[in-house]
């Protein structure tokens, strides 16, 4: 039985963060996007997906890699290799002449990350520091006694000849605390597990809580979903929600671009989530703590409550039985 799986967070940068573009001369920009507005336009800071996903597919590399998954060793990008079960997922182009060419469409997809406030790059100057223990002390630049003892250490003449001066340079930063909205859609084939290292759904989840810390390029790097209290009384919980369905019966929690007003978005969030017709065995919606607690769940291969997942295991596994 084909299940939609999807996420809903508004995540915060926890400091600032760098998400690179073309590189202007002596300044390392960031990705901005226009947005046009009723009444003109603005300019607002970028989480591209496609970066976000970048980051999902690396840190499954890593997992299937420790959890002895055999096939994953000859994957990669540019080169993937179509056979993985991370290709299956996420995608693949074989382009390689002679083995099979081909491509698989992805069936998990990133969309959102345009800022909700509406604020503008942080220029900062970053000088390359030095970190050799020369007499006793750290980070002093003599650049002949490093070289010396470089030499030492029998580096070449050739290479001590690019040990240059550090050079100031400049950098756009995202500001600390600029909020976010992500979201995921994912189409899983199988929920269960068979005799795979993650199943589908542990993939999705394990690749969502695990790419939020490694968002960004370079350092500092890392992301977090916002908390918020969602009935304005009680405490603070994950701005999160998700889905898992096999008919589409509760409103998506996306946050119109054109919005720059935190308050307002975090609001229009919650209002949507709250938007359900829940029927039994087509829709289940998770939200705040219990939609953490379902994501690490799954991302760990524990048990979860979700009735859709366990239903359509119990009848592959049927399935797999009359075989
Ligand atoms: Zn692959």
């Amino acid at each position: 039985m084909r299940i939609n799986m999807d996420i809903y967070a508004i995540v915060e940068a926890t400091q600032e963060l760098h998400f690179g573009n073309v590189k202007d001369l002596n300044v390392n920009r960031i990705e901005l996007v226009t947005v046009p507005t009723l009444d003109g336009e603005i300019e607002k800071l970028y989480m591209s997906p496609t970066k976000v996903r970048g980051v999902a597919r690396r840190a499954l590399m890593w997992k299937l890699n420790d959890l002895g998954d055999e096939q994953i060793k000859s994957c990669g990008i540019p080169a993937t290799c179509g056979k993985c079960d991370l290709c299956k997922l996420f995608g693949g182009l074989m382009t390689t002449s002679g083995a099979d060419e081909g491509s698989i469409a992805s069936r998990v997809f990133q969309a959102g990350g345009v800022a909700i406030q509406e604020i503008s790059p942080d220029i900062k100057q970053r000088l390359c520091s030095p970190s050799y223990i020369l007499e006793g002390q750290i980070g002093q630049y003599d650049k002949e006694k490093i070289k010396n003892l470089l030499k030492n250490k029998g580096i070449n003449e050739k290479d001590l000849e690019r040990l240059s001066t550090p050079m100031p340079y400049e950098k756009e930063y995202v500001e600390a605390s600029a909020l976010f909205p992500i979201y995921w859609h994912s189409l899983l084939l199988e929920t269960e597990k068979g005799d795979r290292k993650l199943s589908e759904p542990q993939m999705v989840a394990y690749s969502f809580l695990e790419s939020l810390k490694r968002i960004g390029a370079g350092h500092p790097k890392g992301a977090d979903i916002f908390h918020y209290s969602w009935d304005g009384k009680g405490r603070d919980e994950p701005l999160l929600v998700v889905d898992i369905y096999t008919e589409p019966l509760g409103k998506r929690p996306i946050i119109s671009p054109m919005i720059t007003d935190a308050k307002k978005a975090i609001n229009e969030f919650i209002e949507k989530a709250n938007l359900t017709q829940t029927k039994d065995g087509k829709f289940e919606r998770y939200k705040g703590d219990n939609a953490e607690s379902l994501l690490r769940c799954l991302a760990s291969g524990e048990p979860t409550s979700s009735i859709l997942l366990k239903s359509s295991e119990t009848s592959a596994s049927t399935i797999n039985n009359k075989k």
